[in-house]
C-alpha cells in the first residue's frame, strides 16, 4: 500500500490520540529551554488537523495543503511554521496523485529540510527539528514499505535526539543559554520521536 489521503488521516487521527499524553511532556521540555509552550502548540496544530475535512479528494497533494492551512490557522510559532512549510513542500511535490510510493519519502523530507532551512534559516548540526528530519530522511532510503518505514523512521528520530542531546542548540533563543540546553533534548525533536513512536505511549512514560 502506497501513500494515499487516507495514510495522512490515519497519521493525524493517531497523533491527535496521543498528543493527550504529550502536551505536558513536552510543555515541560520546551520550559527548560524557552516559553514551554511548544506542547500546547502542537496539540492545537493537530487538532485543526484532525478537525480538517478529507474525505472530499483523493489528492494526496490537496491534502496536505490543507493541513498546511490548518497549521498556520492554529500557529504563527517558529516550529509550526516550519511545519507548514515542510506540509507545503509535500504538497507541491504530490499534488494531483493519488498515490505516492514510500520509495520517495525520504526525498521528499529533503526536499522539505531545503524548503525550511530557508524559511527558518537553521542549518543541519543547530540541533533543531531538521537534523531529527535529515537522519530520518537517511534511515528511509531505499525503503518502500510502510511498516518498515515506520520502524526505520523511529530508529531516525531517537538516534538524533540521542546523538543531539549532548550537544548546544545553536539557534534561536536557546542559543543564547547553551548551559540549558546541553544536556536537554531539543523540543521539536523530541515531539518527532514521541509522535513516531510504534508502540504505545504508556502512561509511566507520559
Ligand atoms: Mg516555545
Amino acid at each position: 500500500m502506497p501513500i494515499t489521503v487516507q495514510t495522512l488521516r490515519d497519521a493525524v487521527a493517531r497523533s491527535d490520540a496521543r498528543m493527550e499524553r504529550l502536551e505536558d511532556p513536552l510543555n515541560a521540555a520546551d520550559a527548560l529551554l524557552g516559553d514551554g509552550d511548544t506542547g500546547s502548540m502542537l496539540a492545537r496544530v493537530i487538532e485543526k488537523m484532525a478537525a480538517t475535512d478529507l474525505t472530499a479528494t483523493t489528492d494526496v497533494g490537496a491534502a496536505f495543503n490543507a493541513l498546511a492551512r490548518a497549521t498556520m490557522a492554529a500557529t504563527g510559532s517558529s516550529l509550526g511554521t516550519l511545519l507548514a512549510t515542510a506540509l507545503l513542500t509535500f504538497a507541491k511535490s504530490t499534488k494531483g496523485r493519488s498515490e505516492v510510493p514510500w520509495s520517495e519519502l525520504s526525498g521528499l523530507i529533503e526536499q522539505a529540510i531545503e524548503a525550511m532551512k530557508l524559511r527558518g534559516g537553521a542549518s543541519l548540526g543547530d540541533k533543531t527539528i531538521l537534523d531529527a528530519l535529515h537522519r530520518i530522511a537517511q534511515s528511509l532510503t531505499g525503503i518502500d514499505d510502510a511498516s518498515a518505514v515506520a520502524l526505520a523512521a523511529e530508529t531516525g528520530a531517537r538516534a538524533a535526539l540521542e546523538h543531539f542531546q549532548p550537544l548546544p542548540c545553536k539557534i534561536g533563543r536557546a542559543r543564547l543559554f547553551p548551559e540549558k540546553s546541553t544536556g536537554a533534548h531539543d523540543p521539536g525533536m523530541l515531539a518527532l520521536h514521541l509522535l513516531l513512536r510504534c508502540e504505545e505511549v504508556s502512561d509511566r512514560d507520559g
